[in-house]
């Protein structure tokens, strides 16, 4: 039997759980990770950050503030570990009307956007399909997430930190003490906070809260042809991960939300990826995972309304990456200091309308 006291137990070992983790240890906080041995959507991800949103061409939610701290943070764990998983790379946009040309180019004359666009450029690249023009934006790239992960479980099992459990935990209140009981394992906790993705629409505690999860699926492709190393985006992206592989995304579906890659994610890929690819390609992974999406597309941060020191970091949506080391640092700050985070991603929003 496993007994253990701490001050912070997280529930859940994915992207959420693991940055919160690694807060936790910045400050020399004790704290335990507690991670059902189920599919992480971490591990899914293509791992992109692109300070720009395409659609309207606006900035990517809090990018000023979450981006200068998300370099910071991953570069800093990657010199603690001693792995390599934050990669900047040029990013690329199709560009195919002269709307999109007018759009991007009045943007480029916006002060507020000069960190993050390039010109319009017409480049040819070679083994891509032509366009009429490409935008490019700075300060794009990707972490390699499984590395990122692997790495951080690796570092926090030798901490004895990490607790791998096989089925769900039960929470006994004791005296002012939350107890974290599972097979073989009994955690005396102050605080819990509970990082459980999208499997929290599942969890009585959390399911109040207005997730709206999406399937995704992707595509690593292998192929023998020169392509550019940069990331190529038309309404899905092209992501160069080393070794001639590409990583092709990400399909988006809010119904049937299963982890199985399907034969249909697959057809509509392959559709998008011919879009833009123009050699030979093999496909060597297909893989599926599900967003902790939000209706209102920010995130949940808070005290549950009834259970106190019980906490919930969740809703990174499709931009966890870039999102996840400032909201992380909004998390602790409630832990340690007790200061509410602001009510636009604080669950407040749901639970009164002051
Ligand atoms: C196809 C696809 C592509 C994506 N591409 C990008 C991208 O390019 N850029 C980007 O920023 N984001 C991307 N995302 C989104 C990103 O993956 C998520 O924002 C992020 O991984 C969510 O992390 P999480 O920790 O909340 O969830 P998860 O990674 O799913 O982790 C949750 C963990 O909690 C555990 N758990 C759940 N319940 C319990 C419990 N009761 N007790 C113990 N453990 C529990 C689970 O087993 C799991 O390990 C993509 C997602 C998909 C599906």
């Amino acid at each position: 039997m496993i007994n253990k006291s701490t001050q912070v137990s997280i529930i859940g070992g994915g992207l959420a759980g693991t940055t919160l983790a690694w807060e936790l240890h910045l400050k020399a906080i004790d704290f335990q990770i507690i991670d059902l041995n189920k599919p992480k959507t971490t591990l899914k991800a293509a791992g992109i950050f692109n300070p720009v949103v395409f659609k309207r061409l606006t900035k990517s939610y809090m990018i000023d503030e979450c981006l200068p701290v998300a370099k910071e943070f991953y570069q800093k764990i990657e010199k603690i570990t001693n792995e390599v998983f934050f990669f900047e790379k040029p990013l690329f946009k199709t560009i195919n009307n002269i709307g999109g040309q007018n759009q991007w180019e009045a943007k480029i004359g916006d002060s507020n956007f000069a960190d993050y666009l390039k010109p319009i450029s017409s480049e040819k690249f070679e083994n891509l399909k032509n366009y009429q023009a490409w935008g490019e934006v700075k300060q794009g790239g990707f972490v390699d997430t499984k590395t990122y992960l692997t790495a951080s479980q690796i570092f926090f099992e030798k901490e004895g930190r990490f607790q791998q459990i096989e089925k769900l935990s039960n929470y006994l209140m004791d005296k002012d003490s939350w107890i974290v009981k599972n097979d073989g394992l009994e955690i005396k906790t102050q605080k819990i906070v509970f990082c459980e993705g999208a499997y929290a629409t599942e969890n009585p505690l959390w399911n109040f809260l207005p997730f709206r999860a999406t399937k995704g699926e992707t595509l690593t492709i292998k192929t023998e042809a020169q392509i550019p190393d940069a990331i190529f985006k038309k309404d899905f992206f092209l992501l160069p991960i080393g070794n001639k592989q590409y990583k092709v995304g990400a399909t988006y579906q809010w119904d049937n939300l299963d982890w199985e890659p399907s034969d249909e994610g697959k057809l509509t890929l392959i559709e998008k990826l011919e879009e833009i690819l123009n050699c030979p390609y093999q496909i060597i992974e297909h893989t599926a995972g599900i967003r902790p999406n939000t209706n209102d597309r920010k995130p949940f941060l808070g005290e549950h309304p009834i259970n106190k020191q019980m906490f919930v970091f969740n809703g990174l949506g499709s931009k966890g990456v870039a999102l996840v080391p400032y909201f992380a640092g909004k998390v602790c700050n409630q832990l340690l200091n007790n200061v509410e985070p602001n009510k636009e991603f604080s669950i407040l929003r749901f639970l009164n309308n002051e």
